[in-house]
């Protein structure tokens, strides 16, 4: 039921998603989804939009949002948790786990075998389909707590 892994080959997913889900492969889908593979701290739509304008100048903010939304549905991305309400992308599918500053925000991936492993109660699996999970440390990173030891008050 819970299959989260979606083929084996990453390389050819993107064609092969969009193929399963009978989505057109334009240049902009190409192109914000080349972008997301290359960005490793978990881009807002507003950032991806304000890149990918410069190759396509006419492209609307909705339309790289419904895009984004849509890659997510479609399984090619995830949507993780965010601050302030600001809705942030990860092209990264395989297992891995977050830490995420509290006060500024930055969301940073690290890898763990041993959360990997980690069980879910029966009564939880019997009661969800659950098709993900991720450990996520609500940390104070380094540069925020010199900013803090510095008596800077940092913004948010
Ligand atoms: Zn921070
Ligand atoms: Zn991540």
């Amino acid at each position: 039921m819970a299959d989260v892994k979606h083929s084996a080959g990453r390389q050819d997913s993107f064609a092969g998603l969009c193929r399963e889900h009978n989505l057109k492969i334009t240049p902009q889908r190409t192109a914000i989804y080349g972008l997301l593979k290359g960005c490793t701290d978990h881009p807002s739509a507003d950032y991806v939009y304000r890149q990918i304008r410069q190759e396509f100048p006419n492209i609307s903010f909705e339309t790289v949002n419904r895009t984004l939304l849509t890659f997510a549905a479609i399984g090619l991305i995830a949507i993780v948790e965010s601050t302030a309400g600001v809705r942030r992308f990860d092209p990264d599918m395989e297992s891995h786990h977050h830490i995420h500053c509290i006060r500024c925000g930055t969301i940073i991936d690290f890898r763990h075998e041993g959360f990997d492993g980690i069980a879910v109660p029966e009564s939880l699996s019997e009661k969800y389909s659950i098709i993900g999970k991720r450990v996520v440390l609500h940390v104070i990173c380094p540069r925020c707590r010199q900013q803090e030891a510095a008596g800077m008050q940092p913004p948010g």
